[in-house]
Parts: C-alpha cells; sequence; structure tokens
C-alpha cells in the first residue's frame, strides 16, 4: 500500500515522534511506500486568507468556499496545497498522527485541513438530485482509499468511556472521523489511541508501540467503522434525516449514523456491530 502520515506535533523527540517512528519502520518492513507531511517541520501555513488565492483581485470580497471553488477549478490553488492533494490522491491509505489538544486536533492540523480540502476536491462534489446530495459521506474524491487516526491523550481510557466524565473517544473523535476523513469518501478505520500517556515508562511505552506495530500490520484487513452512505437510501432528502425506521426508536446523536439495515429492511454491504460495540470503536 501507498501510506500518506500527516504528522502534527512540534517535536521529533516527543512520544508522538517515537511512535511515529514505530509505525514508519514496522510498515516499510511489511514493504509498504510511506511518505510523511510532518506539518510543524514543514512550517505548515495553518490559516485561510488572502494570500491562499492569488488570482483573487485585490479588491474582491473574500468568501472563502466560492474562492476556494474557483481556485481549484483554475488550478490555481498555492503551490503547498497542490502538493498536499497530489499526496492525497498518491495515497491507498491516510493516517492522521496528533496528540489531542482541548479534545481536538492541534491548530496546525486543523489548518491542513482547512485549506488542502479545497471546494472541488474534498466538498462541493458531485450532482445534488432529488435522490442524490452531492458525493460525500462515503462518495467522493477519496472514495476506495482508507483512514485512520493515530492519537495520544492524557487522560484516562475510563475518563472517555461511555459514562466517562470527557465523554466518549468516538464521539469526540466523530466530527474527524465522520466529517472530516468519511465525508470526501474515506473508509474509517477504528482510530489508535493511546491514552494516559504524560506518564509513561518504559514498559508502558513497550506495549503501545505493540499494539501500534500490530495495527500497523493489518491496516488492509480492519473493517472499517460502519457508517451509513449518505446516498445509500437511508437518509430523506433533502432534510438528509435518516429515516425514522432506521436506528432505535430513542437513539439520537452520532450512533445513528453507523449502518443498520437498507431503507427497505435489507441488510446493506456493513452490518450493525452488536449493540454492546456500536458505541465502541477505538482499539
Ligand atoms: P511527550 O510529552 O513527548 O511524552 C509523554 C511521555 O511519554 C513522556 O513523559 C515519557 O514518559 C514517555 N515517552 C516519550 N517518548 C518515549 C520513548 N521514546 N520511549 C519511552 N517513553 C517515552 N489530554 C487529554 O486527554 N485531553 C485533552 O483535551 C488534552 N488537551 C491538551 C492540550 C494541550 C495544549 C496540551 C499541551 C496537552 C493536552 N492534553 C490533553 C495532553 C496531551 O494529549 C498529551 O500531553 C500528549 O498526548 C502527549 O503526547 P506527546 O507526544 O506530546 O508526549
Amino acid at each position: 500500500m501507498k501510506i500518506l502520515f500527516v504528522f502534527a506535533h512540534p517535536e521529533p523527540r516527543s512520544l508522538n515522534g517515537a511512535l511515529h517512528d514505530v509505525a514508519i519502520k514496522e510498515l516499510e518492513a511489511l514493504g509498504h511506500e510511506v511518505r510523511v507531511s510532518d506539518l510543524y517541520a514543514d512550517g505548515w501555513k495553518s490559516e485561510i486568507d488572502r494570500a491562499d488565492f492569488p488570482t483573487l483581485a485585490p479588491d474582491a470580497r473574500l468568501k472563502p468556499a466560492a474562492a476556494s471553488g474557483e481556485a481549484f477549478a483554475g488550478n490555481s490553488l498555492t503551490a503547498d496545497v497542490k502538493a498536499e492533494q497530489e499526496k492525497l490522491l498518491w495515497a491507498d491509505m491516510l493516517i492522521l498522527q496528533f496528540p489531542l489538544w482541548w479534545f481536538a486536533m492541534p491548530a496546525i492540523l486543523k489548518g491542513w485541513v482547512d485549506r488542502v480540502y479545497a471546494y472541488g476536491f474534498a466538498y462541493g462534489v458531485g450532482e445534488h438530485s432529488e435522490t442524490r446530495w452531492g458525493d460525500r459521506y462515503g462518495e467522493g474524491t477519496l472514495a476506495g482509499k482508507r483512514a485512520m487516526l493515530l492519537v495520544t491523550a492524557g487522560g484516562w481510557e475510563e475518563h472517555y468511556s461511555d459514562r466517562g466524565i470527557n465523554g466518549p473517544i468516538d464521539d469526540l473523535l466523530f466530527p474527524i472521523n465522520h466529517g472530516i476523513l468519511y465525508y470526501p469518501g474515506y473508509d474509517v478505520l477504528p482510530p489508535f489511541v493511546a491514552y494516559r500517556v504524560d506518564r509513561l515508562d518504559e514498559a508502558g511505552f513497550a506495549a503501545v508501540a505493540e499494539r501500534l506495530r500490530e495495527r500497523m500490520r493489518t491496516l488492509g484487513s480492519t473493517p472499517p467503522i460502519p457508517y451509513r452512505r449518505q446516498n445509500g437510501g437511508d437518509y430523506l432528502i433533502p432534510s438528509m434525516r435518516l429515516r425514522p425506521e432506521l436506528g432505535e426508536p430513542d437513539a439520537a446523536g452520532f450512533a445513528l449514523h453507523l449502518n443498520g439495515a437498507g431503507a427497505a429492511g435489507q441488510p446493506m454491504q456493513n452490518q450493525n456491530p452488536p449493540a454492546s460495540d456500536r458505541t465502541r470503536y477505538s482499539v
């Protein structure tokens, strides 16, 4: 496989840096081809501003989505953004690696998404009609490829469990997994999360590293999170609400978007996991 890491930690000698090396060594030993976008080392510019749209008239009002679409269509996006898009098209598998900062990704990585995911590339793709709402959520430019998060967190695993005070980790990561990765088409693998890492000793590091090696060995065979496909018939158009007959009657929130039976009661490609697994995908 061709694998792209987007790495977001400012210190190569960090735990994240060490786990990055572990993962790449394992993947290369398995014969995979690996490329890395090291955002801090590369001095990645994280904010969208006028400099992103060199052909925009100086007196024109900046509308980021419209400017993005025009620049993508006119091939006038900046060279750094085009290079990242080329890497995304090259890779069969994308791994976003970051420490959890304020229950989210570091700003530099969010800025990578904001700038690289141009209109026409990652959103604004496909036709709208009575039966389709564009190519997104399982369809789109990056369909057929896999993606996964590699995350470290200071908090305990229990704090991120179903009744944990931080909220379930799969809920916290849903906007990234579903909103950023599934949206442009990726099949999203369960995230790799290392918890309680701030005082990790050598034995703890060895255990995390081995767990990570195992995940790297199974990247091609791990089943993706069974999100429902937008255009598979499960959602009403144009409200984009899940059909009332689907999902548990009282269910609400993120777990509703995990696949169950199809609109006509027919099983779809990915079946619901057992109820006990349904709210937990991180491993
Ligand atoms: P490092 O600090 O580099 O390392 C952590 C420990 O790992 C070290 O002390 C060491 O014991 C061990 N280690 C490192 N490298 C090795 C090695 N090669 N071999 C053996 N042991 C090693 N946590 C949350 O859970 N939720 C949050 O919302 C959250 N918000 C944060 C916001 C900010 C701004 C910051 C700075 C931290 C936050 N944290 C949060 C904690 C953060 O997630 C962790 O500090 C981070 O994940 C640790 O990763 P690191 O690579 O920076 O670790």
